[in-house]
């Protein structure tokens, strides 16, 4: 019988030393190794080309996506660049049109620059999707649920357009985690990850991971990989992989308090929306619940005025303001001057990423005390001085 993926997060890294049976997967803090002997060798050589820390995990993440092969690199963006380098001037490819701030910049700046053509669609529209792909691109990158405005992509009828017309599928599944979704069981060729947010879980480290469905395309990433040299430390790997082992757990109580404070929001005067994919009336809701088994813990609300937004940030005192998610710790964001600051200023404001949107990344605190720092900050009932 196959472990169930609970197993297989609560034990990663746990079964890997036969030698001294450690139940914590040793950190191997080397850069290079000993060989045997003249044309032998352990299986590691150099840490840049495989460290077994860094295996454990690529291993580990592989196995909960039903993937060929895991890759780790040194952050989010460095897994996303490593795909677009199979690319060259003159392909083009389509992305989702409100990515995560640094994609958006890494595609606008750096691919574009050298001639690869980016079509930018709103990956919830399936008609728009399909026109776009009818030009044959190279590959589709899709976010979903996105990140800051939590729109719904459906992965499996995407992946399956993208394969009729030859083209690659990636799946950045930051928000969801194998927990909750497994883009490679829905069609899709290649999940990339920041690990840096759920997977780790902890705010406390900078990584990445792409697991791919064939192993010839795995093993293209990897002389990427190990030709460009954008992999983590095994410190990094060996926090992820802690990070790993309580993911389910963390994720499932970070949903039971985003969706409390979602619901919550929707009763407050001044917020004038609510963008939660768990909410029955988000747009996505029903296809969310078809392609996964939770909607995750990110709520994106608006308010009725720029100011508001000045004077939430300055006065929340349980939610921390600062960038990244998916930590136990909740966030506080501004989207449209932080993570997608360097978005064109037409497209955000187009796509209602608006000076008076704030996205929370929902922690492990008491429900109570996240939902009375926000009631004091938007002007409610007086803060109970939780700090
Ligand atoms: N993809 C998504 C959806 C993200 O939210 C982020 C970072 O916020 C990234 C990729 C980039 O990851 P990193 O910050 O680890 O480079």
């Amino acid at each position: 019988m196959d472990p169930s993926i609970e197993t297989i997060l609560a034990q990663a890294g746990s079964r890997w030393d036969d030698k001294t049976g450690a139940v914590s997967m040793p950190v191997y803090q080397t850069a290079t190794f000993r060989h045997p002997g003249l044309g032998e060798s352990t299986g590691y050589d150099y840490s840049r080309s495989g460290n077994p820390t860094r295996a454990v995990l690529e291993e580990t993440m592989a196995q909960l996506e039903g993937g060929a092969r895991g890759l780790a690199f040194s952050s989010g963006m460095a897994a996303v660049d490593s795909l677009f380098r199979l690319f060259r001037p003159g392909d083009s490819i389509v992305a989702t049109e409100d990515p995560y701030g640094g994609t958006f910049r890494l595609l606008r700046r750096v691919y574009e620059e050298i001639g690869v053509k980016v079509t930018f669609v709103d990956t919830s529209d399936l008609g728009a999707v399909e026109q776009a792909l009818d030009e044959r691109p190279r590959a589709i990158l899709i976010e979903s649920p996105t990140n800051p405005l939590l729109r719904v992509a459906d992965i499996r009828r995407i992946s399956a357009m993208a394969r009729d017309r030859g083209t690659l599928s990636v799946t950045d599944n930051t928000f969801l985690t194998p927990w909750y979704q497994r883009p490679l069981e829905l069609g899709a060729d290649v999940v990339i990850y920041s690990a840096t947010k759920y997977l780790s879980g902890h705010n406390d480290v900078v990584v990445g991971i792409v697991v791919t469905q064939t192993s010839e395309l795995g093993d293209r990433l990897y002389f990427c990989q190990n030709s460009v040299g954008a992999v983590p430390g095994p410190w990094d790997c060996w926090l992820v992989l802690r990070g790993l082992k309580t993911l389910s757990l963390r994720m499932d109580r970070q949903q039971q308090n985003a969706k409390a404070i979602a619901e919550w929001l929707t009763r407050q005067p001044h917020v004038t929306k609510v963008l939660y994919p768990g909410l029955e009336t988000h747009p996505g809701h029903e296809l969310l619940k078809s392609q996964s088994s939770g909607f995750g813990s990110i709520v994106s609300f608006e308010v009725d005025d720029a100011d508001l937004v000045k004077r939430i940030l300055g006065t929340v005192r349980v939610f921390l303001f600062a960038e990244s998610l998916g930590g136990v710790e909740s966030l506080i964001t501004f989207p449209a001057a932080q993570t997608h600051a360097d978005m064109d200023e037409e497209i955000r404001c187009r796509l209602g990423i608006s000076d008076r949107l704030l996205r929370l990344s929902v922690g492990i605190e008491a429900t109570e005390d996240l939902i009375s720092d926000l009631s004091s900050a938007l002007g409610g009932e007086k803060d109970r001085g939780v700090f």
